[in-house]
């Protein structure tokens, strides 16, 4: 059930272990393509002195998980034990099945069956969850969703490659699948393959070991739609990069459609080779925005009615999109949990029980960004004095980056226009509105102006 984990899942028995712990906070930082493709391999074999004892079935991946992924584990098995001082991750002996099984997967039954009688392995890597139904379109993702329902619904390449950028927790999977599944269920004749840029980077490597790359090639070229996605993962890795822009040049000289996703933009990755970078902006770049209040409330409501018989009173809905305005992926979660623990203990979800099941997160959520460090970061970016940007001036060079300040405070705060006007040395609500309106507007075509803001948002939410 995506990747925050099922109402179900998370209520069941197995979950409640250290170990199922440490994985649900795993899958809700890294997603769960990067649980599926890496930490769900391990075994789990309980703690010895300090150490925490796992195995893995190869090396690779052993030394992957080590170095991407070591002090991120560090972080969450001490947070469930503080004797953890250090992990030690063994080669499991050939053939053995992890000592911990991973937790199970739960899925909605109304979800369209997955036909297992295809060969087509990618089909069991798709969300069947993540639709264009269930997606739900307000401004800072329009551009994006327009984009995606193009492709899946148009039988000729359009434009190619579709670039989708984004911070996590956004969408970006979930339209992927979404193209996925709406190009099965329209063109069941087309091959369609997903796979995450970790994933096509384990199985390039396995294939160079295997001496087995021509099946490689086969798999993702004969495709006429491939989606490649996280590909912020292949930077720094040489001769993957060099792969996938072999297969990413076949693919588009044979016309087949190209979807891939990223964390960044494409001048924005690092470690990846220019002529990569500049064909990767060739097509279609849409990036999608951090959610505004509206559009949390309207996911909420959205995520509230997909599960029949659990009852979210409004004001439960409003306070969530008010205080948890990290990402959509963490707002879901909230949701989950709540739901879970009201099915858990049998009673009606209230204003209370959400505050108190939600304590962590809602702290974690209120220490993320103040008004105060969005002007003085705005004020930065723009070498303006934070005087200046508090000031009545109206010159276009400090007018512009104190409306860019003042709409991040309404997207990245849950401050009324009022209060922002307030600190904004005293200015009225409708200035405010007028101000976040008119950014809304420029960034449509002012492609300097949006990347600001992207950097801007990226700066005070890391
Ligand atoms: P990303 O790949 O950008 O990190 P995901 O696609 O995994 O993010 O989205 C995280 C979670 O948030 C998923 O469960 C997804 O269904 C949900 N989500 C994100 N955006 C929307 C949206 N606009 N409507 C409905 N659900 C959304
Ligand atoms: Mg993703």
């Amino acid at each position: 059930m995506g990747a925050t984990g099922g109402i179900a899942a998370s209520v069941s028995a197995e979950s409640d272990t250290p170990w199922a712990r440490v994985c649900t906070k795993f899958k809700q930082e890294f997603g769960q393509q990067a649980y599926t493709t890496w930490l769900g391999q391990l075994g789990y074999h309980g703690l010895d002195g300090g150490t925490v004892e796992l195995t893995a079935p190869t090396k690779f991946v052993r030394d992957w998980i080590q170095r991407n992924y070591g002090p991120r584990l560090m972080d969450f098995f001490h947070a469930e034990d503080n004797r953890v001082k250090s992990l030690s991750i063994r080669l499991a002996a050939k053939g053995a099945v992890p000592a911990t099984p991973a937790q199970p997967v739960v899925r909605a039954d109304s979800a369209p069956q997955i036909d297992a009688s295809t060969k087509d392995d990618e089909k069991a890597a798709l969300d069947p969850k993540y639709t264009f139904d269930t997606f739900v379109v307000g401004k800072s993702n329009e551009l994006a969703y327009a984009a995606a329902k193009r492709i899946a619904e148009s039988d000729e390449v359009s434009f190619n490659p579709l670039f989708l950028h984004g911070g996590v927790g956004l969408g970006k999977t979930h339209l992927m699948h979404a193209i996925a599944w709406e190009v099965k269920r329209r063109a069941p004749q087309k091959k369609v393959a997903y796979v995450s840029a970790e994933k096509f980077m384990f199985e390039f490597i396995s294939a160079i070991r295997y001496k087995d790359t021509h099946a490689f090639k086969q798999k993702f070229r004969a495709a006429d739609l491939l989606m490649v996605d996280d590909v912020q993962f292949i930077a720094n890795k040489e001769s993957t990069q060099e792969e996938f822009f072999h297969t990413f040049n076949a693919l588009i000289d044979n016309r087949c459609q190209l979807v891939i996703t990223a964390d960044r933009s494409p001048t924005d990755l690092e470690g990846i080779e220019e002529r990569i970078v500049s064909r990767l902006g060739w097509g279609l770049v849409a990036d999608i925005h951090p959610t505004d209040y509206e559009l949390r409330l309207g996911i909420l409501q959205s995520k509230a009615e997909q599960v029949p018989g659990v009852d979210v009173p409004v004001e439960v809905l409003e306070f969530l999109a008010k205080r948890i305005i990290s990402n959509v992926r963490e707002l879901e979660g909230a949701l989950n949990r709540v739901m879970a623990y009201a099915t858990l203990v049998g009673r009606p979800i209230t204003m209370e029980m959400t505050r108190d099941v939600l304590q962590d997160l809602i702290r974690a959520n209120d220490r993320k960004v103040t008004i105060d460090e969005i002007q003085r970061t705005v004020a930065e970016y723009y070498n303006l004095r934070l005087s200046e940007m508090l000031s009545q001036r109206r010159s276009r060079v400090i007018a512009r980056p104190r409306q860019v300040a003042m709409f991040l405070s309404k997207q990245l705060t849950s401050r009324s226009l009022p209060e922002i006007g307030r600190r904004f040395g005293g200015r009225d609500h409708t200035t405010v509105m007028h101000a976040v309106r008119k950014i809304e507007d420029l960034v449509k075509s002012d492609s300097t102006l949006d990347e600001d803001i992207t950097r801007l948002t990226r700066l005070l939410a890391g």
